[in-house]
Order: C-alpha cells, then structure tokens, then sequence
C-alpha cells in the first residue's frame, strides 16, 4: 500500500496502531468482526477495528461499573495524578496522534500541528485540576439554619463521539467524566477508530486503574453504541454527534432513565459588517469555512455581508479559497484535506448539485485534479455560493463540508433575523468595528457561542454547547457539574 510504504519513512516511537482493538477493563482486546479502516485521502483500507456488540460491551460496562466502586471514592487530589501522567502520555505521543489524525479523517497533518494535541492534553489536565480546586456554594437562610451543596460522581458514563475532530471531543468529555469521578466507556465513530486506540494506550501507560476508561469500537444502530445507550449500567450518556442522531439516542435513553449531554449539529452564520476590517475578516472567514474541509460543526457557513462591502468581500474570499492548497494531507504545507467518507463526499455535491441549479457557485464545486493515489481520495474543492435564498436548504442544512453560501443584507435587524432564521442554535460570528454594535449583536443572536472577530477561541472554562436544536445542556468549567455530578444539598438546622 502506497500510504503505508511513506508512513515506513517516518520514524515513531512504535509500529503504527492500524489493526486496532478494544480496551476493556484495562486490556487490549482483539475483538471480532473487523470492518475496514478507510485512509479519505486516497481510499484505501489500510486498517480495521474490530466492531463491539452485545457480548464486548457487557465485558467493557461492567468493568467500568466495577472500578468505579473505588475511582468515585478517591478524593479529586488522588485522581489528579493519574490523569495528569494520561495527560503527559498524550504529549508524548504527539507526533503519533498528529498522523494518526489526518489518517483518520483526512485532516491536513499541519491543522494538527495548530495546538491540536495540547488541546487533547489540556482536556483532561484542566478537569483534573479543576475538580481539586473549585469549591461549592453555601446558602445560609435568615432563621439561622445554613445549606450547603455537595458533589457526588455519578457512575459509568457512555461516551459516543463522531469522527470529524475525534481525539479532541473524546478528551472533552473523558477529562470531565474521569476527573469527577466516573469511569468511561468511550464509542469511537466508526470511520477513526485509530486515535482512540491511541487513547487507550496513554491511559493504560499512565497506569489508570483497569475499567476506569474503556474503549468499545463498533457502529451506532443494532451495534455497540445503541447497546450503550441501552444498557441499565450506564447512568450517563455524553452525546456528539448529529441532531438526528441525538433524537433517536434521546429515545433510546429514555427507559433506563439516562442523564444525557448532547452537542449536536450548527449551522452558524458569519456577519461581517462594514465597519470590519475586511482583510482579517475573510481571514477568520476562510478559517471558519474551511477548517478541517468544512467538517466543524462550528463552522462560519452562512455569510452575511452588509452591502456596502459584499463586493469586495466576496471578491477576496473568493481569491483566498482558489489560493488554498489542496492534497496531501500528511504533507506539512497542504492547508485542506479530503472529505471523511466517499458517502459523505456524494451527499455534499449533492447540495453542490443543487446549487447549481438554484444559485451560482462563484468557485470550487468540483473535485480537484491530483496525482495518484490521492485521485482515489474524497476530496471537494473550497466552494462559494451566491444568489442564494435563505429559505433554501444550503442555508438551513447542516452541509458539514467545504462548501459556504453568501447573502447580502442591509440593516443590523435585517442581519440578526437572518442569522437566526435556522433551527440551529450553536454558535455565530461577529465581525464588526464598531464595540456597540458587537454587544448588541452577540445579546441578539440565539447561540451557544458568539466569536467577534474571531473564530474557535477556546477557554475551558466557559459554557460550551447548542441552544434551539443544537443541543441540550453545556459542558466546560462548573457548567459540566449539572451533568458529570449528582448534586446534593445539605440543610442544618441551628
Ligand atoms: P453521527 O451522529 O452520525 O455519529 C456520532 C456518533 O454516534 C458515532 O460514534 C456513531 O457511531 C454514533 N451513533 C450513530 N447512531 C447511533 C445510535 N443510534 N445510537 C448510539 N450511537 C449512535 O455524527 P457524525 O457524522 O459522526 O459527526 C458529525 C456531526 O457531529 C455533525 O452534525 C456535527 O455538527 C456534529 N458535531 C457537533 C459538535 C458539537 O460540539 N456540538 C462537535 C462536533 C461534531
């Protein structure tokens, strides 16, 4: 295999993990039913991962439900080292989770290089610390009486990722679920089983006790995340993934009562007024669409310009999208990749397909030509819509893909009805000089998350999460306590 014999030339501290396991009660475990690990980039199977089913995620269940009778007894202080060395094992790895990136999702390996694995790292590192650190709240009442709330861990939680950032959300959610005490079994998406087999090894090299984190790799329906979502052991479920996706795992959870986190699709608008400046505007533009092919749930894929500059802004976004190198993912000044799956590559030119008909697309919309093998690859070119109404399902769609749609508009009122006209609520951005109107823009938008002149700055400690049909509850910081811990007040009577 073409892939494989260049990935013989980079040197790594061990043999690439392609034939991936499970890892169960602190043991790799080979599994059964393999199903191919697809590289996007050029198509070929150049791994497996064996898929998890009723038996596998019994065995990985009760193994969590069993370390968790001592992991949520220890204090947060003696938790605190061990997934500080998982952590360090993370960092250490570095160079491994870079490749294994772009293998599993067809990532350019210079998108991984951007703080990529410290942000892995920083996942688990913050919870760990901040679950040593952070204090409760006390209510003293006017008869003398005084409540105070206590924290409690829950149990085994469920951890079912998707595949287009796949080893940074597992990292968000198994600091959090580790850190307050849970023990996790995490569901890798199908299509990038790799960096979470990766995981695995850190946590077992950092010594975590057995069944405290678990991998199960499989499929969603009839396979190991159903029976996840299912299973009478499992008290908590955090969801990423689609918003159809995160219906039917609603219902499913709904018999065994489940505590559910679920971070679902967007479909965020990008609202460049006049007053931005418009060279960094098309900048972080060009970022929020096309990071990672388009494939963020975050993405900037409605542009809303204010006349006076739609011209010359789409002109730009325009050359900076045709200026972007398309290729190689693993070749360090590629700057967009492939698209995950050839499945998923088809239901995008369809939407392409479809704008064509309905609208103009001023750029991108065909497959790039590239030498072999990356002509087998599910790569899009960076794609620009115009003439667009809003009402059409390139605006109101998630596309998850490199593909925007551009509206002109002229009033601020005009832009916030808009922005907010998708049932969508995750995140938007803000690009605006002028301070006024950034305030009362960002209080306008019904999001989880505003970005002025910015996009994808992170700080752990603040709320993450969708409203309308984005999500259900948010993570980060304390805003995880109300998921990742039971909640107890203590009233004493004077
Ligand atoms: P997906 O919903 O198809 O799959 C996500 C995970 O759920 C996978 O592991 C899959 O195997 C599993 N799954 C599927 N059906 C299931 C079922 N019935 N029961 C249990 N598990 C099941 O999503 P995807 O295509 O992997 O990821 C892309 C989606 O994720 C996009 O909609 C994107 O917006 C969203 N996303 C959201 C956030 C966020 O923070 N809000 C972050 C990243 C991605």
């Amino acid at each position: 295999k073409e892939t494989l014999e260049r990935l013989k030339v980079l040197s790594f501290p061990f043999e690439l993990p392609l034939e991936v396991t499970h890892y169960i009660g602190g043991e790799f475990v080979k599994g059964e039913n393999p199903f191919p690990v697809i590289y996007p980039a050029t198509g070929e199977v150049i791994g497996s991962a064996p898929e998890g089913r009723a038996k596998e995620v019994d065995l990985a269940v009760e193994a969590a439900h069993r370390a968790f009778q001592s992991w949520g007894k220890m204090p947060p202080s003696e938790r605190r080292p061990y997934l500080r060395r998982f952590a360090e094992k993370i960092r250490e790895y570095r160079p491994v989770f870079e490749v294994l990136e772009s293998l599993d999702v067809g990532r350019p390996i210079r998108e991984n290089r951007l703080g990529y694995v410290d942000r892995m790292a920083n996942n688990i590192e913050f919870f760990a610390d901040f679950a040593v650190t952070h204090g409760s709240e006390a209510y003293p009442m006017e008869n003398g009486y005084v409540n105070y709330v206590l924290r409690f861990p829950v149990g085994v939680a469920a951890l079912i990722t998707p595949w287009n950032m796949p080893s940074m959300l597992a990292t968000w959610k198994i600091g959090p679920t580790l850190a307050f005490g849970n023990t996790a079994v995490l569901k890798p998406a199908e299509f990038t089983p790799l960096g979470a087999w990766l995981l695995a090894r850190c946590a077992h090299e950092a010594g975590l006790p057995p069944g405290v984190f678990n991998v199960v790799h499989g499929f969603g329906p009839d396979s190991a995340g159903e029976l996840l979502t299912k299973h009478p052991l499992v008290r908590l479920i955090s969801f990423t993934g689609e918003t159809t996706t995160g219906r039917i795992i609603l219902k499913n959870a709904a018999d065994t009562l489940k505590r559910t986190s679920m971070e679902l699709g967007g479909k965020a608008a990008n609202l460049i007024f006049a007053s931005a400046d418009l060279d960094r505007a098309v900048e972080v533009t060009v970022r929020a669409a096309f990071f990672n092919q388009g494939e963020v749930c975050l993405a900037g894929s409605r542009l809303l310009v204010e006349r006076p500059v739609y011209e010359p802004f789409v002109e730009k976004l325009v050359a900076a999208a045709r200026a972007l190198r398309i290729g190689d993912p693993l070749d360090p000044e590629t700057q967009m990749g492939a698209l995950i799956a050839e499945e998923h590559l088809e239901k995008v030119m369809g939407y392409v397909e479809h704008a064509k008909r309905v609208a103009t697309v001023l750029t991108g919309g065909k497959r790039p030509d590239l030498p072999h093998p990356l002509d087998k690859g599910y790569f899009l070119e960076p794609t620009v819509v115009v003439d667009v109404a809003p009402s059409d399902k390139v605006c109101q769609e998630e596309i998850f893909g490199p593909m925007v749609a551009v509206l002109p508009f002229d009033t601020e009122e005009e832009a916030i009805a808009l922005a907010n006209n998708t049932p969508y609520g995750l995140n938007a951005i803000v690009q605006t000089r002028d301070v006024g109107q950034a305030v009362r823009v960002s209080a306008a938008l019904e999001v989880g998350t505003v970005w002025v002149n910015d996009w994808f700055v992170r700080d752990l400690r603040v709320p993450f999460g969708g409203a309308k049909q984005s999500g259900i509850g948010r993570e980060g910081g304390h805003y995880g306590y109300e998921f990742y811990y039971e909640t107890k007040n203590v009233c004493i009577a004077n």
